[in-house]
């Protein structure tokens, strides 16, 4: 799905998803520092989950000396494996603690929430990325949501039917057929931090290399993380309080949040597979519009920060990570609604939109437009700022990516493809045929005659179009 040298997206204090790509942004110190390990059960954890899978595959299928080393593989016994389209959701049939003891799981109440939401999910990707016509779904993708919103765990085995429509959906996600047998993108639930511990451990053990990018201080903040094979582990407990494996406490998590985490990482799961190289603000933003359009709320602590990258800004771009604060900033909550753009809109100030100090509430910073330019960087001001207005610029370019993809979204109609689908659809062609790095911002001056941020014409660029509309 993605590759370690891939800067893809990468988490923050609650959410850890892009594992590979926080590894790709540490400091060389940091990643030293990664190496050494956190000291958190890694190893030994891994070890457990691993034999204990193995004990409860068919004896036909158990590991032997020429175990496979693909992770799914070697986990499936442990987990009932649910087809959602192009996703697989699994839940545990036993749970770890923190003493690594084993029990039987308990059935999860919301499973179902799950399956409709990554449905719904992938319901509106079809339309976004099939090859013509508008945001209006097929038949199958509609006949699809259907079953998902009245699906039950099941021992039974799809019906032809229920295969046809996984099938249909997985070819237009995946752009090719998936065998009815194959994993699809595994969305894996843990109902424990020793769980999500031991999966980062077992696949350290199928790979050691991953130890570079697994074993640091990140575990202890995390939610949720993203493998490489195709694999999203979503934690329904909330983050520890301590960064050492004395902490190994499973703190409570609303279920909302672990849901938000599940279809916001399936959508970064997508972008990263069929829009390859776009900005970071970009799959960003179409994380959060996902998440908002299916979910109606999206609390991840992603902050959409510019890639402006390389060494200098590197270390400040991840501090900022840790810092965005949901409950202080102006972008949350009711702050989410319409797709923030009425939250933009009380920010704007006539030469830019305020940025507040989260810390005293009172106006602190100008982020001046346009923000989404090729190459843009972080402003100077912004960089040399405290923590508490870092924080809120952070806050401001999430919201701000989220509302223009929005705006990208609204010009088309049932028939007529958006912007935002017109983008989408090149973006997925050129993924397909092995360019890795899609130039986005040439690719809207090619295809719809306006660049994106790089004029203040709203006639000629989308971005300058955009915030007329939203300070009209
Ligand atoms: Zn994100």
């Amino acid at each position: 799905m993605v590759s370690p040298s891939a800067r893809q997206h990468r988490s923050s204090s609650g959410s850890c998803s892009g594992a590979l790509a926080l590894a790709a942004l540490l400091t060389p110190f940091a990643q030293a520092a990664a190496q050494n390990g956190s000291g958190w059960p890694l190893d030994e954890f891994g070890a457990k989950l691993l034999e204990r899978s193995a004990a409860l595959a068919p004896a036909a299928a158990a590991p032997g000396a020429n175990a496979s080393k693909d992770l799914r593989e070697r986990l499936a016994p442990l987990h009932e494996r649910y087809r959602v389209g192009a996703f697989e959701l699994w839940l545990p049939k036993q749970v770890l603690d923190g003493r690594g003891v084993w029990s039987d799981a308990r059935p999860l109440r919301e499973a179902h929430k799950f399956v409709d939401a990554l449905a719904r999910f992938q319901v509106g990707w079809v339309a976004r990325s099939s090859e013509t016509g508008g945001a209006e779904p097929t038949p199958e993708a509609l006949e699809f949501a259907r079953w998902a919103a009245s699906w039950k765990p099941t021992k039974r085995g799809l019906t032809p039917r229920e295969a046809a429509l996984h099938a249909h959906m997985s070819e237009r996600l995946n752009a090719a057929p998936t065998a009815p047998d194959a994993f699809g993108l595994v969305v894996c639930i843990v109902p424990s931090r020793a769980q999500l511990c031991a999966i980062a451990g077992a696949q350290i053990a199928l790979d050691p290399a991953s130890r570079t990018w697994i074993d640091a201080p990140w575990l202890s903040q995390c939610r949720e993380f993203v493998l490489p094979i195709g694999v999203l582990v979503v934690s329904t407990v909330g983050r520890a309080r301590g960064s050492t494996p004395a902490e190994l406490v499973d703190e409570p998590l609303e279920f909302e949040r672990a849901l938000e985490n599940a279809v916001h990482n399936a959508s970064h799961a997508l972008t990263a597979r069929h829009h390859a190289g776009a900005p970071r603000w970009w799959r960003e933003g179409l994380a959060i519009y996902d998440t908002l359009a299916v979910l109606g709320s999206d609390e991840t602590i992603c902050s959409g920060a510019a890639e402006s990258s390389d060494s200098a800004e590197l270390s400040a771009t991840v501090d900022w990570m840790f810092w965005t604060s949901r409950y202080k900033s102006p972008y949350r909550g009711a702050g989410s609604d319409r797709y923030f753009s009425g939250a933009l809109k009380r920010a704007w100030r006539g030469d830019g939109f305020e940025l507040v100090d989260l810390d005293t509430n009172r106006p602190a910073l100008r982020a001046a437009i346009p923000q989404l330019a090729e190459n843009a960087l972080v402003p100077e001001a912004v960089l040399r700022a405290p923590p508490s207005q870092r924080k809120c610029y952070a806050e401001h370019l999430r919201a701000y990516s989220t509302a223009f993809v929005r705006y990208l979204d609204s010009d088309g109609s049932a028939v007529r493809p958006s912007t935002l689908q017109v983008l989408s659809r090149e973006l997925a062609r050129r993924s397909k045929s092995g360019l890795r790095r899609s130039a986005l911002h040439a690719l809207a001056l090619e295809l719809t005659s306006r660049s994106i941020g790089a004029s203040q014409d709203a006639a000629r660029d989308h971005e300058a179009a955009f915030v007329a509309w939203l300070t009209r």
